[in-house]
């Protein structure tokens, strides 16, 4: 538990930290021990959401007459100022989220990664000259910002997410309203510090914090606003994609997954298990990419299981400061209780049940013993629905392309894989399989910082985000000919 008096977090906007003008708080705790406060998140009012727009729409003009080598020293400038900061913003990150140090310490490493990354986008050739039909004209493509940009993003990748859409977008010379999570507002908070070090100019980069139910939907709906990014769950990102088609303005929609991994009879099984535990069950499930079934080859199936079994129990459990721990808490009550039903109530036979110890360090944490159910019906809340907890649901499947009807099956599309050393399964899987991410003996989860990232059917509004693909969500297309 911490010492120090939590804090009562303040927007950043238009580059001074504002008291909300509401007085209405909700409690953000530690994940590993509900009694340790982490901060005290406003609610927010719309009149804050007016302000941080306002602010974001004044600093368009000069951010947007920026040019892209100065926009790009400070987004290296930026990445400095977070890796100067590395260990206090990984241990405030796993403090905040229940994410195992370990993977907030590699977190913090690839918001650098990402900063630098869009540093060079900056400077880099964006249109195109293409021939015209009119003599001695000469015709380009021009790509132009498109203004104040809302970032709506998640607590689970609570620094990454809004730095893959903050970068870009700022890149291009967007101005953005970033609305965290409520519970991982004290790492956005750390993102505008670091932004205000890295000396980007007042107004560029604003911190809008609150309740999504309010803030969040007002922020879509506020008319400065000229596009909205949004990653977060399926049912909340539906209504997110509505009011922003309502009003014509451009969206894009990254939401849940019930991602697969096929495991063939040529497969190296150790691999293929070593790989899907790790997939499944580190971070407690919680990566929107994490492994949430698997498809067995009948034949295999037995073997797989057992080793399976075997390195899932080989993950330790524990509070996310123990630099060993693999699975760490849920987010929430909440989050336990609704991944504890959803079990209750399902039909197939539990075949691992790991073991939360009985220690102190663990009673005051939202644990949930990593579980895997087999034969679940194909059509089970178990199947189908994103629990976003340490669960993997195994299936049997007769051959490749069964496992490919299996795998396919569920409404999302996010990330997939398959483990063989069959050249014809693999191509047969890549052309067919229904996800965004596809990996052949590789793990669902992750994604490198420099590649699309997205998904297919109900987990994407289609677009990608990260590498080139952000570049065209965050620019707009004009069309130039100039004719003697
Ligand atoms: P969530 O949908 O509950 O919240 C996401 C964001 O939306 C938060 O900032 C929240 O305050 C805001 N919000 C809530 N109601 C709103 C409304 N009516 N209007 C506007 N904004 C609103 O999701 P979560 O629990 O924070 O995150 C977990 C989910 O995110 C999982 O479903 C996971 O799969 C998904 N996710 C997807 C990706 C991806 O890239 N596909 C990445 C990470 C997480």
């Amino acid at each position: 538990m911490s010492a120090a008096t939590p804090a009562r977090l303040r927007h950043f906007i238009g580059g001074e930290w504002r008291a909300s003008d509401s007085d209405a708080w909700i409690v953000d705790v530690n994940p590993s021990d509900a009694d340790d406060i982490v901060a005290h998140v406003p609610r927010g009012t719309s009149d804050d959401v007016r302000d941080a727009v306002a602010a974001a729409s004044v600093a368009f003009e000069g951010w947007r007459a920026t040019t892209g080598p100065a926009r790009a020293e400070l987004l290296y400038n930026w990445a400095a100022a977070i890796g100067g900061r590395h260990e206090e913003m990984a241990q405030l990150l796993a403090r905040e989220v229940g994410k195992p140090i370990g993977e907030a310490r590699g977190e913090v490493g690839r918001c650098v990664t990402i900063l630098r990354y869009y540093a060079g986008e900056a400077v880099r050739t964006t249109g195109d000259v293409i021939p015209a039909q009119a003599p001695g004209a000469l015709q380009f493509s021009l790509r132009q910002p498109l203004g104040v940009v809302a970032l709506i993003t998640p607590w689970n990748f609570p620094l990454a997410i809004p730095l893959w859409k903050t970068a870009p977008a700022l890149a291009f010379g967007n101005t953005i309203v970033l609305k965290p999570a409520e519970s991982s507002s004290q790492c956005a908070v750390l993102l505008a510090e670091t932004a205000a070090t890295a000396g980007l100019p007042t107004g560029v980069f604003n911190v809008l914090l609150g309740a999504g139910d309010s803030v969040g939907a007002a922020l879509v709906d506020a008319p400065a606003v000229r596009a909205v990014s949004f990653t977060g769950s399926g049912r909340i990102g539906a209504g997110v994609a509505a009011a922003a088609a309502k009003r014509n303005i451009r969206y894009q929609t990254e939401m849940g997954g019930k991602n697969v991994a096929i495991v063939m009879p040529d497969a190296d099984l150790r691999q293929a298990a070593v790989l899907t535990a790790g997939g499944a069950m580190r971070y407690a499930g919680q990566k929107c990419t994490a492994t949430s079934r698997v498809v067995v080859a009948r034949e295999v199936e037995a073997a797989f299981l057992d080793e399976l079994r075997a390195q899932v129990a080989a993950l330790p459990i524990g509070p996310v400061t123990d630099a060993a721990a693999a699975v760490g808490p849920v987010i929430s009550e909440q989050s336990r209780s609704s991944i504890r039903d959803a079990l209750a109530g399902m039909d197939g036979e539990r075949i691992y049940v790991g073991n939360i110890p009985a220690s102190p360090e663990f009673a005051r944490g939202f644990f949930v013993p990593p579980t895997i159910v087999r034969g679940a019906a194909a059509d089970s809340t178990l199947a189908q629905r994103e629990l976003f907890g340490p669960v993997l649901a195994s299936f049997a499947a007769d051959d490749l392309e069964h496992a490919i009807a299996l795998a396919n099956g569920t409404p999302y599309g996010l990330s997939a894989a398959l483990f063989t050393r069959d050249l014809r399964s693999a191509l047969r899987y890549v052309d067919r399989i229904e996800a965004g991410m596809v990996r052949v003996n590789g793990d669902t989860t992750g994604v490198d910082p420099h590649a699309p990232f997205g998904g297919m059917k109900s987990s994407s509004s289609g677009t990608r985000e990260q590498g080139t693909a952000a570049r065209d969500f965050y620019t707009e297309i004009k069309t130039v000919q100039i004719n003697p």
